[in-house]
Parts: C-alpha cells; structure tokens; sequence
C-alpha cells in the first residue's frame, strides 16, 4: 500500500534538505504533531500507542515538566559561569539518588557528550588508553565514543585501543555461567590490550546491554568485572542513559541491580523527559584529577532551564510512584509475553527488566535461529495497528518494549492483544 501524498511530500523534503543520514521507522513512516501521555498524534488525530519512547519518560508533555522550563526559560536562562542555586539543587538531587561515594556531577546536553567527557575522564585518571564495551554497544555520535560503538557495524571502524566482548546473553550460552562467562571475557580483553601495549582505561557498558538484545540476568556479576578492570588500573563506567532513572523497576539506576558501584556514570534521554540535558557523576577524586588541570565549559551544558526539567522529572517520577509502576506493571507486561510464548514457538525467550523487556524471535526453537524478517513484520504490523515499538540487537530479532514510565495495565493489554492478533496471522 502506499503512503499518503501529504506524507510522500515530507519524505521528499527530508530527503532535500536534511541528506542522506537521517532514517526513519517503519515501512510507513508514521507523521505525528502533538503528544500527551502515552500517545503521540497525527495530523488527523490519530492516536498511537507508544512503547518505545524512554526520552518523554514521565509521559509525553507532561505539565509539570513543561510548567518547569517555561517558568525558568522566563526567569533566567544562562551558563554555568555565574552563581546560579538551580544547577547546585539538582546536582545535590540527582546525587541523593547513587551511593555516597559518587559525589559529583558535570552537565552536557547529550549521553554522547556524557560518555565522551567519562572517557576523557577515564584516560586522565588511569593514564590508559584502552576501552572495553560489549560486541553490540552502542554509546554514542561523538568521533571518541563512535569508535567505541560496534553498533555502527563496518562502516564506522572501532578505535586500535577499543576491545569488544560478548554481551551476557543467557540464552545463547554454553554450559558456563553467563556471568562467569562475561568476566572472563572482559579478563580477556583487558590481557589483550596489554600485551598490545595499551594500558586499559575504561569497562564501558550499558547496564541492561539494551543495544546487544536487552540483557538483564543474573544481578552481580558487573560487580567483578569492576573489581577486574580497577585491578588493570582502568575505571567501571556505567552508560545509564537507557537503563537509568527508575527504568529497570527494582532500582532506580542500573547498576544497582548488580550491588556495584561504579566510578563514574552517564545518563541523557529521559532526564528531562525530551528537553535536552545529559550528564555524568563520579567519584569526586576522578573530577579532581581531571579539573585541577582541565577547564569544562559546556555552554549549554546545566542551564538553569535544563536543570528545571531534570528537577521536575525527578519531582515526577517520586510523586507519581513511577519506579513501583516500572516494576509492576513492567512484570505484569513481561507476564504477558511469557504466555504468548508458550502459545506462538516464533517467541523463543522472555527477557529484561521492568520497563525494559526483550522478546526475541527464533524461527527455529531447537536451533535457535535469528527470525529478522518476522521481526520487522511483526514491528510494521503492530505500527499498522498504530503501535509504536522496535526491535533491537545485531539481527534485530528482539522487540525491544521500552514504554514510559507512565505505562499502565491497560496499555499493557493493548499491546499483548495486538501482538497475539498479529501472531496468530503470521
Ligand atoms: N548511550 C546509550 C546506551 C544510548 O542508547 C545512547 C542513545 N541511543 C547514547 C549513549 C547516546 O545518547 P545521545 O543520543 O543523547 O547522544
């Protein structure tokens, strides 16, 4: 079927004046002009559900995120080299949330940046060069932490300093424990770097290896491939830009899942539920390194207006319970997949936590085979029905369910009675 003129003419205007760099979803891209809560609009007022949007994290237009940045934006709006109390509120907010050993924020205006700026943290501190991420990692569009990001495929080389391991995938392992398995691989790569001669600086990972296929299982075991990559000399920074900010339910952070704490951490997307602000915090002796002979400034980085829709985000998530909603309702949902699973063979494993779930579809149960193109049919039948989600890891055969954190049971539902529809048809 085709597409509405209305919406080939738009195509063609990207296509004019924004190049060849920029993609969209789906087979019909979808064209959306406002939003409010759980679903986004089209220009005929269409609704769609939408259960792949972690940046409008607390709902879309929330009013009192929006009601934040207009009273600050009309107020003051500046940089960080006045005194200013709102980027000293949030800082101390935001550090209330990790343990007492991480005591420090820097602010940027992207996880790219965020990541970019933890690796030049890492290198000052350790005096190392080399970085470990998983095989699918994904950090970043800077050129530092883009040579860090195997996601990209061939197309953008990773640096002569970067390693790659194997995500923990619990459901294509042998007969060693995947955590087992993830520590001696990162054990591995750390030996490999130095007998290259780079020392190791830096375990970079996604805390729920979302871009590997979404891998949450078993808690712990980060834990020791910290404790390895400090014994080399390097830092553990957690990339909590997906997971972060009471996604994962039971912890508000990540990492926490794993009993860890990490020497410096990023974060973006849903920190200011679509307002652009990112950031890092650390352990304060890793900033001190860095500032006693590095300047930062960052003009747009902790305005007094980004720091407002942090704190109102922060406000958002406490009050409306959200990291309870995350948790159960995110069981509630994951529930749901678990019995399509034990009607429809395609659904080959149930994975993930909270608000962040895998499914991942084999055409084969016995031999586990990649179905991609039943993947991005499925993804194109659920957007027909107006339901937005995606999928994710190297062949992309794993939905990747990441609504909002507002999401409540009866979404749920919608959802789980479309997929089962679709399913049943395929
Ligand atoms: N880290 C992770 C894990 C991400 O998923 C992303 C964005 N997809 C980034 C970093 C980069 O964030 P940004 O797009 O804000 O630069």
């Amino acid at each position: 079927s085709q597409l509405p003129a209305r919406e080939q003419v738009l195509i063609q205007r990207r296509q004019q004046s924004l190049g060849k760099a920029y993609r969209l979803f789906y087979e019909h891209p979808v064209h959306v002009t406002r939003a409010e809560g759980v679903w986004l609009y089209d220009p005929d007022g269409k609704p769609y559900l939408d259960v792949y949007n972690n940046v409008a994290s607390v709902g879309h237009s929330h009013p009192r995120v929006v009601e934040a940045i207009a009273r600050q934006a009309a107020t003051l709006n500046t940089h960080t080299r006045y005194l200013n109390e709102t980027i000293l509120e949030y800082a101390e907010r935001l550090l209330a949330t990790f343990p007492a050993a991480i005591s420090q924020a820097m602010f940027t205006c992207t996880g790219s940046e965020a990541n970019d700026l933890a690796l030049r943290l890492a290198w000052n501190v350790s005096g190392g060069r080399g970085v470990i991420v998983s095989n699918h990692a994904y950090h970043g569009v800077t050129h530092s932490v883009a040579e860090c990001s195997p996601a990209f495929g061939p197309s953008v080389p990773l640096g002569p300093h970067v390693r790659t391991v194997p995500p923990p995938d619990g459901y294509r392992h042998g007969e060693e424990p995947v955590g087992e398995r993830f520590v001696r691989h990162v054990q591995a790569a750390i030996e490999d770097l130095q007998r290259h001669g780079i020392q190791p600086a830096a375990l970079l990972v996604d805390t729920l290896f979302t871009s590997d296929g979404v891998f949450a299982d078993p808690p712990g075991y980060l834990a020791r491939a910290a404790e390895a990559i400090r014994a080399a000399g390097g830092v553990f920074i957690a990339d909590e830009v997906q997971a972060g900010f009471a996604r994962s339910g039971g912890h508000y952070w990540g990492f926490q899942r794993h009993g860890v704490v990490p020497d410096i951490v990023t974060m973006g997307k849903p920190m200011g539920n679509g307002h652009p602000i990112a950031g890092l915090v650390a352990r304060p002796e890793i900033i001190d390194a860095f500032g006693s002979k590095v300047r930062y400034f960052n003009t747009f980085g902790g305005n007094p207006v980004s720091c407002a829709a942090g704190m109102a985000v922060l406000d958002v998530i406490h009050d409306e319970d959200l990291q309870q909603n995350a948790r159960d309702t995110g069981a509630y949902l994951k529930a749901g997949f678990e019995r399509l699973a034990e009607k429809y063979p395609l659904i080959g494993d149930v994975r993930g936590v909270g608000f962040f779930i895998g499914v991942e579809m084999v055409s084969d149960r016995q031999q586990k085979t990649l179905a991609s193109n039943e993947t991005s049919r499925i993804v194109n039948a659920l957007r027909d029905k107006r339901i937005l989600i995606s999928a994710t890891g190297p062949a992309g055969n794993v939905l990747k369910v990441r609504p909002q954190l507002v999401f409540a049971q009866e979404h749920a539902d919608m959802l789980l009675d479309a997929l089962d529809n679709i399913l049943a048809t395929l």
